[in-house]
């Protein structure tokens, strides 16, 4: 048996019972309320039939009581599967019976969403699909009144560190959603590892990303098993943002590199008082040096950028104070993690050469659900006989073991034989005093089979020509290189945790040429 999150509660709520342990647009709950919710939940869903291991998923924006739904989940022995409402009607009742869901809750934002595809879930009786607000309208019965009758007496379920713990789906940035299923040892080293960080019991975390992504739980579990403190947003507001940081004297933040840009470019930004910040984590897309540049000089507290995928394995970090010289990398491999470099042919690459990055860390996943042959074709085995994860994404190695990352392979472009990082070209692209940003994605060429074209948001107020930023970028690129057109948009699309989605930019063009 490990010591779960259940037991850290019961522990909290005696040690530290009026601390706060969430704070939300609802209130403050302290750790002693905190317990009572979620053994009420957990004592619920056992009564309810749930057994060690089951699947429980939630379709819901931040909140207090989602944070709530998931301790109980775990504190009942279940397997928690965050989804998203961004997610299509079809592709979520697709995951919920992949996952073999035995209980959904929803909040009222993704009503119409679940109506979508209710039919579809034969399985579920209705009573096991509740409301996580307090109107339960069109949904089921809300928490509050389904808990109502349950004790709030402790009895953790014991689990083992090969039990479930969450199922998280990706994206399907790359193609069809994923089940990521990470396991108690997988959680629970990341949990105790976290407090490196400072993500321990005096730890103030500004939770802005949403928690059905991995991204967002990295620093979120960490804090609750180190009996910190979470400020939870419900949707992301920059100015929303810097309210709370101030008035909660906020420590610890994980952004996505879009939300530093959009909190920098607050008007009011320098108005507020940040200097309760101690670090701030990033993840999940490059954050630009201009951009950590710009957060060191007017943001207190240090920036550590961090590299890793849902499915763990590899896993690197930068401390961006120490290492003023290497922002445009992504650290190096965290204690206990390795990473190499490899060709087509699965071939490792000496230092310094471009190949796919593959990597193995302390914490991989146990698999992903119901496809064994995806996670047998995600593995690299090395030359000594160990398992590496393939990253997908192209990347180097540099002499002093800093990892950069060029483009995922599915997005590099081809053009003539020559392969091409989009990252060399918005590079030169984000130099130019107009753009405010880009994206540089393939497109059809009769001639070179894929070329480069340029996506451009101009800075407000810049009005420079499309072919006068080609001509100045295209003077600065290598001949094998060159962007052969640039289009201005208003703005790139972006997933709910700030990547930018390249299939979907590229989509029309490859249509269009058949
Ligand atoms: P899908 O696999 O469906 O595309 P996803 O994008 O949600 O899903 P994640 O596991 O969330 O998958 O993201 C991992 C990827 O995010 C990495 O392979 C890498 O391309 C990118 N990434 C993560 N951290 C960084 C970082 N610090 N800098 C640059 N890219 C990063």
């Amino acid at each position: 048996p490990v010591e779960v999150l259940g037991h850290r509660i019961q522990q909290f709520a005696t040690t530290r019972p009026d601390h706060p342990a969430l704070i939300s647009e609802q209130g403050t709950t302290n750790w002693q309320a905190l317990l009572d919710q979620v053994n009420q939940i957990a004592n619920r869903l056992r009564e309810a039939g749930l057994e060690t291991g089951d699947s429980v998923a939630a379709l819901s924006e931040n909140s207090a009581d989602y944070v709530t739904l998931y301790l109980g989940v775990l504190t009942a022995g279940g397997c928690m599967v965050p989804l998203s409402g961004m997610a299509s009607a079809e592709s979520l009742s697709l995951m919920l019976s992949d996952c073999g869901a035995r209980f959904l809750f929803v909040s009222q934002k993704n009503r119409e969403l679940l109506q979508g595809f209710r039919d579809q879930l034969k399985e579920l009786p209705d009573d096991h699909i509740v409301a996580l607000d307090k109107n339960g309208e069109g949904i089921g019965q809300a928490l509050s009144n389904w808990v109502r009758n349950a004790s709030t007496e402790a009895q953790p379920v014991e689990v083992t560190l090969d039990d479930a713990f969450n199922i998280i789906y990706s994206s399907g940035t790359t193609g069809t959603p994923k089940g990521i299923l990470h396991d108690y040892r997988f959680r629970q080293r990341q949990m105790v590892r976290m407090s490196r960080f400072g993500l321990d019991g005096d730890a103030i975390n500004l939770v802005s990303t949403p928690l059905y992504s991995n991204t967002t739980l990295v620093s979120v579990l960490p804090t609750l098993f180190h009996g910190g403190t979470l400020v939870i947003m419900g949707k992301f507001d920059t100015r929303r943002f810097l309210e709370l940081a101030e008035k909660h004297r906020v420590t610890h933040a994980m952004l996505v590199p879009v939300q530093y840009q959009r909190i920098l470019a607050d008007d009011k930004f320098d108005q507020f008082d940040l200097t309760s910040f101690k670090l701030k984590l990033c993840t999940s897309a490059p954050l630009r040096p201009d951009v950590i540049a710009d957060a060191m000089a007017r943001w207190p507290g240090n920036i550590r950028e961090v590299y890793g995928l849902t499915e763990g394995g590899i896993s690197t970090s930068l401390d961006c104070a120490a290492h003023p010289d290497k922002w445009s990398s992504v650290g190096k491999p965290t204690e206990g993690a390795e990473v190499r470099v490899i060709d087509e042919d699965g071939r490792e690459l000496p230092a310094g050469e471009t190949g796919e990055l593959v990597g193995r860390a302390i914490s991989m996943m146990r698999g992903y659900v119901n496809r064994p042959e995806q996670t047998r074709e995600m593995l690299w085995e090395s030359p000594e006989g160990d398992i590496f994860y393939r990253s997908g994404d192209m990347g180097r190695i540099d002499e002093d073991g800093f990892v950069f990352i060029l483009d995922r392979r599915k997005d590099m472009i081809i053009s003539g034989g020559f392969n091409i990082y989009a990252v060399d070209l918005e590079k030169v692209l984000l130099a130019h005093p107009a753009v405010e940003d880009t994206a540089v994605i393939g497109i059809p060429s009769e001639h070179w089979g894929e070329t480069p074209l340029g996506l451009v948001v101009l800075k407000p107020g810049q009005e420079e020509s499309p072919s006068a930023i080609l001509d100045w970028a295209n003077a600065q690129l290598g001949k094998s290189q060159r962007l052969s057109v640039i289009e201005l948009r208003d703005e790139l699309p972006r997933s709910t945790i700030g990547k930018i989605l390249k299939r979907e930019l590229r989509t029309p063009y490859w249509e269009a040429a058949g």
